[in-house]
């Protein structure tokens, strides 16, 4: 922690991906800056970075990177003529493996505080009011208070506790501790098909876990395009996770050493005993001990923080960013970039975010990355379009690493080829999309796509191909065969 000042130009609460970038930003630009954050790992030590480096999607990539290690050497290794036995698994390495990772990237965000001399709190935060915020430290000694002519909003999200399935941590766990197990549960439940939960699922499947997902929601995956989506459930049920769709769960019973989910589908009532069961049903945002009832701050109906277009909130100079607010998906790189658009609005620069082209991804086994619409929302719209697609399965490269599964789909206008969509479900989706979505940020045409020049041989072809399809000219797929 930081010597405290009474002052300061700007006060950020919050260390996540939305809070520590803007402090880092608003430093950048001159202005005296302090971050506020009460995050405390295992040593009861600071560890700057919120949910995504600490118990989100830095542990989650982590984990799955070792987790598709173990599962190549058990179930690739032969097809490539290479032979390896007694191959076992030491999870407890492979999460000290994943905690040194957060402790140097956690590290590195201290570094890059001290360099621009952003003053480091280690506390709990309490919006007084427009300019004033309580700080009481983590080790609950005398709070004090602090002023500042902004205050920036970065309190980030929490899982929603669902009261069918109270979290005990031991049987029924949360995200964060499903990202610390010690041993793979024999079987695992998990109440949500969401991003979250197929996050956790391709992990400790790849682990070896048996998995039951049970999901309230007849449709699965509702937010990408439904081919996509079509295509990711027959891949995950085909690696052997269990989907129950329609799913409601409705009570659960704890015993010695399982836990006995009941739930609800049109058939009517089911029991499923598993040894942990994983709750994974949403999030919300943390407003909860973080602005006094005096400050007479708005929340919205579904208790995020009240902003404009610009991130304002109803009280002059206090912004909120990141999950805390309704703009938007709950995604890092969105936070990333309105602590960025904040801070510079606060230094007098208006740089506004494009919100239509966030990509989105669900770091899976394929991954799954789309940016812009989707065919039925343009469809719902009476939007006239086309529709290029390529199989993974048909670029040179794919073959040389294996991967068989996959697709690239691109929407274009029916009349002036501007790309509207690019959705992808493959190895390497998660880099492919930053390309579409660049084409898409300099309005590029789906015939840009398919002038430019990609090297040969890549995956990102496959998203050449898609573009060229969309005039039926794909090179390495007779047309009239294409994915559907
Ligand atoms: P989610 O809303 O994506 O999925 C939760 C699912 O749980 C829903 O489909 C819901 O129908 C289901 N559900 C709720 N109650 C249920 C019940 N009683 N029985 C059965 N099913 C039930 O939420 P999430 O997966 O927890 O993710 C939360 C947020 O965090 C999302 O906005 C997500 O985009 C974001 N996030 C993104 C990433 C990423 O970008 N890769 C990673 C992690 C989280």
């Amino acid at each position: 922690m930081s010597k405290l000042q009474s002052h300061y130009d700007v006060v950020v609460i919050g260390a996540g991906p939305a809070g520590y970038v803007s402090a880092i930003r608003c430093a950048q630009l001159g202005l005296k800056t302090a971050c506020v954050d009460n995050w405390s790992n295992n040593k009861r030590q600071s560890s700057l970075g919120g949910t995504y480096l600490n118990a989100g999607c830095v542990p989650a990539i982590a984990l799955l990177e070792s987790a598709k290690i173990y599962h190549l050497l058990n179930h690739e290794l032969s097809r490539h003529g290479i032979h390896a036995e007694n191959i076992s698994v030491d999870i407890s390495q492979m999460m000290r493996r994943k905690d040194k990772i957060i402790e140097t990237l956690s590290n590195k965000i201290v570094d890059i505080f001290n360099h621009h001399k952003i003053t480091r709190i280690h506390a709990q935060a309490k919006l007084l009011n427009a300019c004033e915020v309580e700080i009481t430290p983590v080790d609950h000694s005398s709070s004090s208070i602090i002023k500042a002519k902004n205050i920036i909003l970065a309190t980030g999200s929490s899982p929603i506790c669902l009261p069918c399935a109270p979290i005990d941590n031991e049987l029924i766990i949360d995200s964060t501790t499903a990202l610390s197990l010690d041993s793979a549960p024999k079987k695992l439940g998990i109440i949500g098909a969401g991003v979250i939960g197929l996050e956790l699922a391709c992990i400790w499947k790849k682990l070896g876990s048996e998995i039951v997902m049970l999901e309230a929601q007849e449709n699965f995956l509702t937010l990408p395009d439904q081919q996509i989506s079509r295509e990711a459930y027959r891949i995950y049920t085909q690696q052997g996770l269990e989907m129950r769709l329609g799913a409601r769960v409705i009570s659960t019973k704890k015993g010695h050493k399982k836990v006995t989910v009941e739930y609800q589908d049109s058939e009517g009532l089911h029991c499923l005993r598993v040894d942990k069961l994983l709750v994974a049903s949403g999030r919300k945002p943390n407003t909860e001990n973080l602005i006094a009832a005096e400050a007479n701050l708005m929340l919205d109906e579904n208790g995020f923080v009240h902003v404009d277009e610009n991130c304002r909130t109803t009280l002059p100079s206090v912004y909120a960013i990141g999950d805390l607010t309704s703009l938007g998906p709950m995604l890092a790189h969105k936070g990333i970039e309105e602590g960025v658009f904040v801070a510079e609005q606060i230094a007098g620069v208006h740089n506004p975010i494009n919100y239509d082209l966030l990509p989105c991804v669900i770091y899976t086994e394929p991954e799954v990355a789309w940016v812009g619409q989707t065919e039925q929302a343009l469809r719902a719209i009476g939007e006239r379009i086309k529709i290029g697609t390529f199989p993974l399965s048909a670029a040179a490269r794919s073959h040389a690493m294996g991967i068989s599964e996959g697709m690239v789909k691109i929407i274009t206008h029916a009349e002036t080829d501007a790309i509207l969509g690019v959705h992808i479900i493959g190895a390497h989706a998660s880099e492919l999309i930053a390309e579409a979505a660049l084409a898409m940020e300099f309005s590029a045409s789906g015939e840009d796509l398919a002038r430019t020049i990609h090297a040969h041989p890549t995956i990102s072809e496959a998203l050449h191909e898609a573009a060229l399809s969309l005039e039926k000219r794909t090179l390495h797929l007779p047309v009239g065969t294409l994915a559907s």
